[in-house]
């Protein structure tokens, strides 16, 4: 009956359950170990009425029209604009670190000698990687490099991984700039906002369809089983022909048969005001003091009005299988070695379809995997 079984109710796997629900007609099984749709960018409202991110904050933000254009159909949006500050020698100066938070910081001789050292050698609104500058040779540069590198980055990084920063894969550090520019936006992406009510709200727009039927509360190992030596596979005990997409991690569906993939965690800290807000913007990042990483409050984000308000802390945590939820994968030539074993037996089977942050082990931004899933439709379902 079903053509499709997707494991996993995130953005990969609802993205690819409308897709194959409304434009093939074929009808899909959903199998969600939570007691909710959405994966991490799920959100509800508290115990005061605040809605919440409950795996931490997600602020939509694209430079992909399709991707903007698609979610559209499932959602109006809020027009939000996310800012950052981080608490540097006692100042909230703009994160990423730009042309602001230099006059902030600095002397204003100082300053002003550095900000045109940035334009002439890297140009104007343009993000410079932290490990790059450091490479600079001239006295302010480098001074100024030194200085983000130990109150910005080095804290931060160390306490988010657990390790320093040349621990870890260029495409982690590289994500963290430094932004020659006065703009404080935490992105610049054409299109950003977040959904009107909510991200819930759009996944059930999205999934409400008579094609799609979800089963919440289950491990997919409950009432599917695949075998690995034949790759046929079993659904409710019977005999299931169609595809199977998994989103879910890599290492668990092959019985971690060449070892774990090592993830950090996190423990998110909710607490609730009894006042209208308690912080300036979104995020206030804590790169040196505190054992959190960052504080967020949701109003900022949701345009929520209330005379209460809920705000978040992260505590960046080890990633412990059956104990807490695997959030960021750490990505070093080990532990992609690692994946790419997995990935090679995904290959062995033409029923299976791995895509999503777990399933490619990949820090994948919403719109990413939005993206993603809806050319795996165009390019390997749909066609
Ligand atoms: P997920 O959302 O994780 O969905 C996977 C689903 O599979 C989950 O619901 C899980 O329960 C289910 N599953 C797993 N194993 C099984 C199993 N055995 N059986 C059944 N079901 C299973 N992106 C942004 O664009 N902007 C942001 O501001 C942003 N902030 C973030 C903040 C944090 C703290 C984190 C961790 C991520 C953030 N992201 C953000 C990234 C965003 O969360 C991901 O892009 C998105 O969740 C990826 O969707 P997915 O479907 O791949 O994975």
């Amino acid at each position: 009956m079903f053509s499709y079984v997707i494991i996993g109710t995130g953005f990969a796997g609802s993205v690819l359950a409308e897709r194959i629900a409304t434009q093939l007609n074929k009808k899909v099984l959903m199998i969600e170990k939570r007691n909710h749709v959405g994966g991490n960018a799920y959100d509800s409202y508290d115990s005061q009425g605040i809605l919440i991110h409950n795996y931490g904050p997600h602020i939509f933000h694209t430079k992909i029209k399709k991707v903007w254009d698609y979610l559209s159909n499932f959602t109006d949006w809020y027009l939000y604009h996310h800012k950052v500050l981080g608490v540097i020698d006692g100042k909230k100066v703009p994160i990423p670190f730009n042309l602001n938070s230099i006059h902030q910081v600095f002397p204003k001789n100082l300053a002003e000698r550095m900000e045109k050292k940035l334009i002439e050698n890297f140009g104007y609104n343009k993000k410079v990687p932290i490990l790059k500058l450091r490479e600079a040779e001239d006295k302010d540069l480098k001074f100024l490099a030194d200085y983000i590198y130990e109150n910005v980055f080095l804290g931060y990084t160390t306490k988010q991984w657990g390790v320093t920063p040349e621990e870890l894969d260029p495409s982690v550090t590289g994500r963290v700039p430094v932004y020659v520019s006065r703009d404080d936006r935490y992105f610049q992406d054409h299109y950003q906002g977040m959904p009107k009510e909510g991200y819930t709200k759009l996944f059930e727009r999205m999934l409400n369809h008579e094609n799609i039927k979800i089963l919440l509360n289950t491990d997919y190992k409950e009432v599917l089983q695949f075998d690995l030596e034949t790759g046929e596979a079993k659904l409710f005990g019977q005999k299931f022909s169609g595809k199977i997409i998994y989103t879910g991690p890599i290492d668990y569906f092959f019985n971690y048969k060449f070892g774990q993939l090592p993830y950090r965690s996190l423990n998110f800290v909710f607490e609730q005001f009894n006042q209208e807000q308690v912080q300036e913007v979104g995020t206030v990042n804590y790169p040196n003091d505190y054992n959190f990483t960052r504080i967020t409050e949701f109003k900022h984000l949701t345009n929520q009005s209330s005379d209460k308000t809920t705000t978040v802390k992260e505590f960046s945590q080890e990633y412990i299988p059956g104990e807490n939820i695997p959030y960021y994968p750490i990505k070093n030539d080990r532990n992609l070695e690692l994946y790419r074993l997995y990935r090679e037996e995904v290959r062995k089977y033409d029923n299976l379809i791995f895509i999503g942050r777990l399933a490619e082990y990949q820090y994948y931004d919403m719109d990413m995997v939005v993206a993603k899933a809806l050319k795996i439709f165009e390019e390997r379902i749909a066609k």
